[in-house]
């Protein structure tokens, strides 16, 4: 690995940042990220017989992926359009009422689903070192109105599974995962997929395995499953006599092919994208003012996304300061999640917040997401850091 502040000198001023007429360290734009994909000759010959069969939906390919979920999360599994829909059906058929404690440090897609459910979220504040939601806050936040805990499991770094569910059965509630992020994480030893009444995965593009679009839902029951499966297909069982409102949100036959195969990547990406943590923390690790996420150690992240807690005082950079250098060296970056979902133009005022969400703000307002994806090169992360050294450098002289 190179170590940043000794690099040679490849062009003249390089340590001069490109904001201010440096270089860019990347003489084409980087992505922010990219789906790991299998070959397409790997996957050729099923897409034909897809065709052949004209069974293009709910499906062999849709039932092999399911039975392959299941065997990973250890309970039954059922594949949907997207985990939106997940959420949404699965917050439905859980009977939830009134209010749902979830954390507005997330996408805003997790509290989406409960009002579209006529569901009122009621955001609770985050860890400030795993940045997931935090239970103290939770235990804070009950009230004889709230029904279920919808927990996000953000950047794949597994929420607190056991202080969660112990908090949500004294209360008598239901507990709910977003895990869009941590599909391939384990927390304690164990696969997520695992835990709670229910745990709604994402196979959309930026996920660790992706069908295209795509969602998972893993729950407690076979029946619980059955019931799922008849709420993305409308409701209808197959009689035309509809047993829900469901939706429809039924996965079709080449989205559940081309996740397979990703699901057989899994764990090899997922290893991949901990040693890009490990280089992004050590390569930036001479550097003041940078927070990276915690991850306990009987867990494993599946680092959906990496992401940087810039204190400025310390840095000598705001968040957007280097977010705007980084943009010049042409490497892209998100602001994940800012703003928060209860700060979001479609929330702003209309929903409850449990205490000042402190810890919230001040993430959102800090945090940085740098670019990654499973086939990502330790030499790309590398660039990276080096354009994040000499912005800093330049920054704090
Ligand atoms: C991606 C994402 C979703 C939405 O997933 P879709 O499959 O696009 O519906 C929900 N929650 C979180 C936290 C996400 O990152």
């Amino acid at each position: 690995m190179s170590r940043v502040n000794n690099h040679k000198p490849q062009s003249a001023g390089p340590d001069k940042p490109a904001i201010v007429g440096g270089t860019p360290v990347f003489a084409e734009p980087l992505e922010f990220n990219r789906p790991t994909l299998p070959a397409y000759e790997s996957l050729s010959g099923d897409i034909r017989s897809i065709l052949e069969s004209g069974q293009l939906t709910n499906g062999p390919y849709v039932s092999r992926l399911e039975r392959q979920a299941e065997f990973y999360f250890g309970r039954p599994a059922v594949a949907l359009a997207n985990c939106t829909s997940g959420l949404i059906l699965a917050a439905k058929l859980l009977g939830l009422t009134g209010q749902v404690i979830v954390p507005s440090f997330t996408f805003f897609a997790t509290s989406h689903a409960l009002i579209w459910n006529g569901l009122e979220p009621l955001f609770v504040d985050i860890d400030r070192d795993t940045w997931n939601i935090d239970p103290i806050a939770v235990a804070e936040a009950v009230n004889p109105g709230v029904s279920a805990v919808m927990a996000v499991d953000i950047f794949g770094n597994p929420s607190n599974k056991d202080a969660l569910r112990e908090i949500a059965d004294r209360h008598g509630l239901k507990l709910l995962t977003d895990a869009a992020h941590s599909l391939g994480a384990l927390y304690r030893g164990r696969a997520v997929g695992g835990f709670g009444d229910a745990e709604i995965f994402s196979l959309s593009p930026t996920k660790l395995v992706t069908g295209c679009e795509g969602g998972l839902v893993a729950v407690d029951d076979e029946a619980f499953a059955e019931e799922l499966r008849i709420a993305r297909d409308y409701g209808n069982p197959g009689d035309y006599n509809c047993r829900t409102v469901g939706l429809n949100a039924r996965m079709t036959e080449i989205n559940a092919l081309i996740a397979a195969a990703g699901m057989d990547m899994l764990d090899d990406n997922v290893e991949a994208r901990n040693r890009l943590a490990h280089a992004y923390r050590q390569n930036l690790s001479g550097l003041p003012g940078l927070t990276w996420q915690k991850v306990a150690p009987e867990d494993k992240c599946t680092y959906k996304d990496i992401s940087v807690l810039i204190d400025p005082g310390e840095f000598g950079i705001e968040r957007d300061a280097l977010r705007d250098a980084l943009a010049a060296e042409n490497i892209p970056t998100r602001a994940y999640y800012d703003p928060p979902a209860h700060e979001q133009a479609a929330y702003k005022g209309k929903f409850s917040i449990s205490g000042e969400l402190a810890v919230t703000k001040e993430v959102s307002a800090n945090i940085l997401s740098l670019p990654v994806w499973s086939h990502m090169t330790e030499a790309e992360v590398d660039k990276v850091c080096a354009a994040i050294t000499r912005i800093a450098k330049a920054g704090l002289t």
